[in-house]
């Protein structure tokens, strides 16, 4: 923070010259930024694509933004192309974080920067800086929501009053193992339960605990309610019921919901458990709002659009880029790192975090 702070003032007069460089026809002005994203398939990406072109193109860069269907060679061609195309920047939201060494090195060999968007790339030296969200307190996040849900906890994160007596059934689940996000999310989420765990209070009925053995291809919502389907058959056929489930992202919770829906849940004399999630798809809040999915973690993707902005601009003026994590070591470096803050969303404050903040409008999650 106040170092950080003094560092920027003292590199002021600096960012000016470069500025001038920079306004005066250097390098920087009008050049091609190349932005890949992983999926359509789920709306944050769509917005983060959209936000990032907007930024890019009103600072006056030219933009390739591509999407690859969730296929990494897919991906690996839009790099490259991009690449051909003279692209100055590379600003990737990676589907297998570990598939692109190649692309990334011919990218260094150009002198062409890159900037891990969101996910980090993995396991290549050739990444300049990282912008994305603190992933490992995502998880905390998730974890304490559905502690809130299931009444050992308040919103503000302190102990409820009157804590359940008897244990309570939980399943979990985890990302895509390809993505160095999904391990971050699950480590802060079972780091935050294990006091529960361990005591008793909470039980993981199935057994099922370990990343690999939970965590979901792809964050592919139909093999996530496919797993909870065989949960609910192996494990809760007779007569228990599974009354929380931590699910890292709302496609994920969508598809558990739905197999819960399928055996009977949802119901006055036999509630959803409490589900949790991640991004505020607009079909998770209505859930939400319907009591159904219990609460959804919400990464404000028009700042991370701004900061992957703002880092491009800084990397092609020549100028510091600010940064205030050194906790992301790809396995090849530490690789500089800007994170965000991030909200937990309920029923009871969607409105105020989502609508008021100018996110989405009522009419969208009506
Ligand atoms: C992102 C999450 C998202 C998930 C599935 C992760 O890398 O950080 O916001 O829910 O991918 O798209």
């Amino acid at each position: 923070g106040v170092a950080l702070a003094t560092t920027l003032a003292a590199c002021g007069s600096s960012t000016k010259t470069a500025d001038k460089a920079a306004a005066s026809g250097g390098s920087a002005a009008g050049a091609l930024v190349g932005v890949t994203m992983p999926t359509r398939s789920s709306e944050r990406w769509i917005h983060d694509g959209d936000n990032v072109k907007a930024g890019l193109e009103k600072l006056g860069y030219k933009v390739d933004l591509e999407y690859a269907n969730n296929d990494i060679p897919t991906q690996a061609n839009q790099i490259e192309n991009q690449i051909a195309m003279g692209a100055k920047v590379l600003v990737v939201a990676s589907i297998d974080g570990t598939a692109l060494s190649n692309q990334l090195q011919a990218a260094h060999d150009k002198g062409i920067k890159v900037i891990a968007y969101d996910r980090l790339l993995m396991k290549s030296a050739n990444v300049d800086y990282y912008a994305s969200f603190d992933n490992y307190k995502v998880g905390v996040q998730q974890a304490t929501s559905l502690l809130v849900g299931l009444g050992f906890k308040k919103e503000d994160g302190s102990d409820a009053a009157t804590p359940p007596t008897a244990p309570v059934n939980i399943e979990v689940f985890a990302g895509s193992p390809d993505d160095n996000n999904a391990p971050f999310f699950f480590r802060g989420a079972m780091d935050t339960l294990k006091p529960y765990l361990d005591s008793g209070k909470l039980v993981i009925k199935s057994g099922e605990k370990d990343f690999n053995t939970v965590a979901i291809l792809r964050w592919d919502p139909a093999t996530a309610q496919k797993r909870m389907e065989d949960l609910i058959t192996k494990t809760y056929s007779s007569g228990a019921k599974v009354q929380g489930v931590l699910s890292p992202y709302d496609g994920l919770s969508i598809g558990i919901l739905s197999a819960l829906k399928s055996a009977g849940y949802g119901t006055a004399g036999q509630p959803y458990p409490i589900v949790t999630g991640q991004d505020a798809e607009v079909a998770s809040v209505k859930s939400i709002i319907a009591g159904e999915q219990y609460a959804t973690v919400w990464k404000d993707t028009r700042k991370l659009a701004s900061l992957a902005v703002s880092m491009t601009d800084e990397v092609l003026k020549n100028q510091a880029v600010p940064t205030n994590s050194t906790d992301y070591n790809n396995g090849a470096k530490v690789v500089p790192t800007e994170v965000l803050d991030f909200s937990t969303v309920y029923k009871d404050n969607y409105q105020h975090v989502l609508i008021d903040s100018g996110y989405y409008t009522a009419a969208q999650l009506k």
